[in-house]
């Protein structure tokens, strides 16, 4: 079996960008990007960008560019350094020994240095309804299903009081007759610039201090609504509606890591010294390691540090 120099997993902006740098380092890296799978909302290759609409914030596009095109851009890119990619997710790794030994479904790669750049997925509720329902009115992703005919003209709600609920509601407002966002505050976690727009959009409203007990109706098999609970009073309520779009933030895509690499509680990769992990020759960057700042800018940036870090530490071993 083939050694390659680097193995990065992941297919966001920080795999995307430590495979520039790699590549350009003439390391010719090998990305491993996990396979296409709409149901797995996130787990798309190209990360959670695949899944936005416009990116404001990202430099260097001042009218602002879709999110999967910025992910398309930077995948040519790598690519045109020789970024080689293939797809499958790793579902095991032996970092024991060196090479470094990585296992998808259908393959079993080696590597002097590995850089973990797998980012996060969408949290859920974790109340049985919301499973029954997934895929039948409930959703984690809103770019990718908010089109589609069940939600159109239909009054929607999304739970969350972060950037991402904000952003979802002001999308499906292009379909829906009106969004209720369910917030269990009665204070938005978002910036101020998504709260403003949100409270500007007509078709959106807010229902504070509530919480989803349960999403309606699991037995029909089709969302009819929700049963909601003032966290103030205790109260029950019901609200109608067709859809539920779960936007309470993300959890590290770490599991096939856990007791390799260490950890922390929520699952995020520890890094020291920049993007070191505890198992040397292990790099990890981006939104599997950062649960602070979250952004495709700090992604590419980490993704960055661990191509410079990995390069380094690669020629400290005589590679
Ligand atoms: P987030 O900022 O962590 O917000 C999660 C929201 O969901 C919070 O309001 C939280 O309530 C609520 N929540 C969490 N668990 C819940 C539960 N079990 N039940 C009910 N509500 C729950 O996550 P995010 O909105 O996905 O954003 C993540 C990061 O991505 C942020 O850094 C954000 O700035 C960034 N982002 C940026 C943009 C943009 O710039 N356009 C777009 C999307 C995301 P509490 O407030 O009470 O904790």
């Amino acid at each position: 079996m083939a050694i390659e120099n680097v193995i990065i997993v992941g297919s966001g902006p920080s795999a995307y960008t430590a495979a520039i740098y790699s590549s350009r380092a003439n390391l010719k890296p090998l990305i491993l990007e996990g396979e296409a799978n709409a149901a797995r909302s996130v787990d798309i290759p190209g990360g959670q960008l695949m899944i936005t609409t416009e990116v404001e914030n990202y430099p260097g596009f001042p009218k602002g560019v879709e999110g999967p095109e910025l992910m398309s851009l930077m995948r040519e890119q790598a690519e045109r350094f020789g970024t080689r990619i293939e797809t499958g997710w790793v579902e095991s790794v032996d970092f024991s020994k060196r090479p470094f030994t990585l296992k998808t479904s259908g393959a079993q790669y080696q590597a002097r240095a590995v850089i973990i750049a797998t980012g996060a997925g969408a949290k859920f509720l974790g109340i049985p309804s919301e499973k029954l329902l997934m895929n039948k009115g409930v959703s984690a992703c809103a770019t990718c299903d908010g089109a589609l005919p069940p939600f159109r003209n239909k009054h929607l709600i999304v739970v969350g009081g972060g950037d991402t609920a904000l952003e979802e509601a002001n999308f499906l407002t292009r379909f829906a007759s009106k969004v209720t966002i369910v917030h269990r505050r009665n204070q938005l976690r978002c910036s101020k610039i998504m709260e403003d727009k949100g409270r500007k959009n007509p078709k959106i409203e807010f229902l504070w201090n509530s919480v989803v007990e349960e999403i309606l109706d699991a037995k029909a098999g089709k969302v009819t609504g929700v049963r909601l609970k003032n966290t103030l009073t205790q109260e029950s309520s019901v609200v109608d509606a067709a859809g539920v779009f779960i936007a309470i933030g993300h959890q590290p895509n770490t599991t096939f890591l856990k007791g390799h690499v260490a950890l922390d509680e929520p699952g995020y990769v520890k890094v020291t010294k920049g993007t070191y992990t505890s198992v040397e020759g292990v790099f990890a960057a981006g939104d599997c390691v950062d649960h602070v700042y979250r952004q495709a800018i700090t992604a590419a940036g980490m993704g960055c540090m661990a191509a410079i870090d990995a390069e380094r530490w690669l020629e400290t071993q005589g590679h």
